[in-house]
């Protein structure tokens, strides 16, 4: 006599708060470099020379109400 056993996969483990900051930080980060780039670079404070990033950017600026041209 056979017997099928079924055992469960185990789950995702839960995040611990400090693991969730850390996160949390980094994505705050990456968000305000994308607010900037988006927002205020090719402007008083250019990084980056040339009109590269503004070109790429250009679209989202104007949909997000930021002041262009
Ligand atoms: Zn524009």
């Amino acid at each position: 006599m056979t017997h099928i056993v079924v055992h469960p996969a185990p789950g995702p483990s839960p995040i611990s708060p400090q693991e969730l900051l850390s996160w949390t930080v980094f994505a705050g980060l990456l968000l305000l470099m994308a607010l900037y780039f988006v927002g205020a670079e090719q402007g008083a404070t250019s990084l980056i020379q040339g009109d590269a990033v503004h070109e790429f950017v250009h679209d989202g600026r104007h949909l997000l109400g930021f002041p262009c041209h």
